[in-house]
Parts: structure tokens; sequence; C-alpha cells
């Protein structure tokens, strides 16, 4: 990939009127770029005598004209984001202001960046890895804590150690077998393919494991899909009601495009749920039956869970049959509501036939909440959701990377098994070697690059 170092520029700040708004420069002649544009209030000080990491105070200008008040602060390289030499100038959060302050800056030298093109440069600079660069998008498009913790983390390389531990076992091996080739008198093969078995098989395992975050991360990211299923008047609102009311939901709305289904977003104990919430169209009619079963089956199609809620007070009835046999090989939550009042229902024959805790719940006490919450957690995250030592696969370019470095560590297994000299097996492991690497950006392509940093936002 072809390092450029010319200089750029662009707005890092948010397209919104703000009361900051500040302008990344990056590049050779960053500072140069800056000074011709800022006027110090202390006659005596430029940016280009100003140390890394200090600010000056003073003006924007265009030639004499004044165009705002800023703070332009200095980080030279490799000391910056981007390790090359960058200036911010901090000025006001004007939209119009920021455009023509940028505006300014191209005109004595800068070019506009493309997107990410300050964190490609982090990355051409060697300051981050691509897992990290691809985290920092992440970050800045969580849309729930989980998401933003998870890519923190990725950012401080929990990934990349991961996968960089894997990649040493593997390369250790290759060398081994080459060297044992080159130099038998030093090294020898005996019993070598056995030991090696039993590594692979265990990195294998490893690669595995890491696979199997992959459902949970894309649940981190974008919400467990969670469908709300129940008679008309069984609570179904009124416990959305309450999930939304819980911690500070955060609500958005998005309208389906083709149906008039809602999705909201509510984060319950930390867990990100994307409810999809059908409501809205049984209020007009009384039977299961009728009350849209095809959409109701269309959502439980790519259901990560069902919640179905059963209004405990009264009898159930053939509607209930129906919607328990819409729920076989689904993970479901049973709520049984309204135990604030006389219940009816009978309990055994709701659990029968179907693999579901049932949890007894008030949508309108919130009695029994926490028992949903625990059930949850328990459900999802096998009851602990720490993040502090756990990496989730978020990113479908890691996993596709990590799915085909496990065939080939399976076709090593495969060899070892078939009795195939030890050379032969160096070809599969390198290819793991290089699968890995992918991850990390090593023999990165220049296209896949471009694709990787054309989905960040400008500025970044
Ligand atoms: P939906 O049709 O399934 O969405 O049901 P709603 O949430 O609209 O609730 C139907 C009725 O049951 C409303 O009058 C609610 O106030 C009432 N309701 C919901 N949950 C409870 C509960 O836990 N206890 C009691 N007593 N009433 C409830």
């Amino acid at each position: 990939m072809i390092y450029k170092n010319d200089t750029i520029a662009a707005i890092a700040t948010g397209a919104a009127s703000a009361g900051i708004g500040i302008i990344r420069i990056s590049g050779e002649n960053a500072i140069e770029v800056a000074d011709r544009i800022f006027r110090a209030k202390n006659p005596n000080k430029r940016l280009v005598d100003t140390p890394t990491y200090q600010a000056l105070y003073g003006e924007v200008v265009d030639g004499e004209l004044v165009m705002d008040e800023a703070i332009c602060l200095v980080m030279r390289a490799p000391n910056s984001y981007t390790t090359e030499d960058v200036v911010e100038v901090q000025c006001h959060g004007g939209m119009i202001l920021l455009q023509q302050i940028l505006q300014v800056i191209l005109k004595n030298g800068a070019r506009a960046a493309e997107p990410g093109e300050f964190t490609k440069r982090a990355y051409l600079g060697g300051r981050i890895d691509i897992t990290q660069a691809e985290s920092v998008m992440d970050m800045i498009h969580a849309k729930n804590e989980l998401a933003a913790r998870s890519s923190v983390r990725q950012l401080q390389g929990a990934l990349s150690d991961k996968i960089k531990e894997i990649r040493a076992f593997v390369l250790e091996n290759v060398a081994y077998i080459e060297s044992a080739l080159d130099d038998p008198e030093n090294y020898s093969l005996d019993g070598f393919s056995k030991e090696l078995q039993d590594k692979v098989q265990n990195t294998t395992e490893e690669v595995d494991r890491l696979l199997r975050t992959a459902e949970e991360g894309k649940m981190i990211r974008e919400g467990i899909r969670t469908v709300i299923l129940g008679k008309p008047n069984a609570g179904k609102s009124s416990l959305l009601n309450l999930l939304l009311g819980e911690e500070r939901a955060i609500v958005t709305e998005i309208a389906g495009t083709t149906r008039d289904t809602l999705e909201e977003d509510v984060m319950v104990q930390g867990i990100p749920l994307k409810v999809i919430d059908t409501a809205g169209i049984h209020e007009t009619v009384d039977t299961v039956e009728r009350i849209g079963v095809e959409k109701a089956k269309k959502s439980l199609e790519d259901a990560d869970l069902v919640l179905y809620i059963i209004d405990g007070s009264r009898p159930l009835d053939e509607d209930d049959s129906y919607i328990k046999s819409l729920l076989q090989d689904r993970r479901v939550i049973i709520l049984v509501n309204k135990i604030d009042v006389e219940q009816v229902v009978d309990k055994s024959w709701i659990t029968s036939n179907i693999q579901a805790p049932l949890i007894e719940i008030s949508a309108v006490t919130g009695e029994g909440l926490t028992r949903f919450k625990d059930t949850l957690t328990e459900m999802f995250f096998h009851g602990k959701l720490s993040m502090n030592d756990q990496v989730y696969i978020t990113n479908l370019r890691h996993r596709e990377a990590l799915s085909e470095a496990k065939d080939s560590l399976m076709r090593v297994l495969d060899s070892i098994g078939q009795g195939m000299p030890e050379d032969f097996l160096t070809i599969d492991l390198m290819a793991a070697y290089e699968q890995l690497g992918t991850i990390l950006g090593e023999q990165l392509e220049d296209d896949l690059a471009d694709e990787i940093f054309g989905k960040f936002c400008m500025g970044k």
C-alpha cells in the first residue's frame, strides 16, 4: 500500500451546531499549513515553534480577514493519532463556520481527507493494527454500552493479542518442522506428529470458541432480536413499556420499510434488546389465527428470542396451543403476566412439550422483573456479562478469516490422521497462519483497505 503523507484536513466533529468544532490537519506540512491560517494572540508565539501537546490561543484568519477565535493544539510526529504532525483547530461549532475555515485550510496547502483517512494513516504508521482501526469505527457507531465496551477491548488489542498468540504457535511448529527437515541431526521429528495433533486440536478448539462468540458479538452489536408474542390483552405493550422505563433506556423507533413493524432498542440490565413490536395489528381482531399470523411467523423467523406472554388471570385456550406450536426450536422465555391478580392458568400445561423457562411477572407492578433479567443474562451470556476477559467477534471479516483458519487447521488434523509427512503439514499450517494474519491486516490488499476505511465517517 502506498503511504501518502501529504497534508490532509477534515472537520472532525459532528455535523450539527455545537459549542466547539474541531478541524484536524495531519501530514508533513500540517503545522506550516495551520501556521498560515492562525494568528496567536501573543505576537511572539507561532505554531511552528510550539512543542508537542501544547496549544496556542488566537484567531483563524483568511489573509487579513478574521474568521473565528480558536485554540490550536499541536501534536508532533510520532506522538499523534495518525503518527504524523497534527494540528487540531478548535473553534466555534457552527457548520457554516467550520466549512469556511476548512476551505481556508485547503486553500493554504492541505487536501480534503477521505473518509477514515486519519485512521488509515494511524494504521499505515504502525500505531494500530487493522482490528484496532476497525474497532475505532465500531466505537463511533456503537448503539449500546456493551457494543462500545466490546470495541474498546478490541482497540486495546484484545482480539489482536489472541490472534497473535495463535499465529505464534502455528509459526513455531512450522519453523520446527522446517528446521528438522534441514537439520535432522539436531531436531527430531520422532513422535512430533502425535504431539502436534494434540496441540492443533486445542488450537482448533480455541479458534472455534472465538467463532462461537460471533453470535453473541452480533447480538451485542445489533441487539438481541426479540419478538413479544401473546394473545390480545396479555400485556405485550405493558411489558414493552415496563422494559422501556427501565434503566436509561435508549429508544429509537425505526418504522419498517415494507411492513408496519416497529423496532425498539431497549437495554435490559446492560443487555441490548431489539424488540420487534408487532403491536397494533391485534387491536382490531380477537383471535390469534387472525392476528396476521403470517406476520408474526415472519418476525419469528430471524428472532434470537421470543417472549411469550400469557395473561395468568384468564383461562388458556386453543390460541395458546397454536402459539406454542410456533415456538418449537426457538429460544423462548414464557412470561405469565398479571400475577398481581388471581391466577387461573395451568402452568404445567404451559411448560409441557416446550423447553423454556417460565417466569411469573406483573407488567404493572414490576414484580418478577429481576428474575426475568437474570434469566435473560443466563440465557445469552451464561450468567456472566463481564466483558473484561471475553473477546467477542463482532466483525464479519474476522469471522470469515477465522472460519477459513479453522478449516486449514482441520485439514492439518486430517493429514496427521492419514500419516502424511511433516513437510506436507506445513502447507495448511501456513495457510492458517496467513488467514489469521488477514485479521491483523497483514498482506492486506489495497482494495480491502479502501473498503474498510471507506466505511469510516469523515474526519476520522
Ligand atoms: P396487549 O394487548 O398484549 O399489548 O396488552 P396490554 O399491555 O395493552 O394490556 C392489556 C390490559 O391488561 C391493560 O388494561 C393493562 O393495563 C392490563 N395489564 C397488563 N399487564 C398487567 C398486569 O401485570 N397486571 C394487571 N392487573 N393488569 C395488567
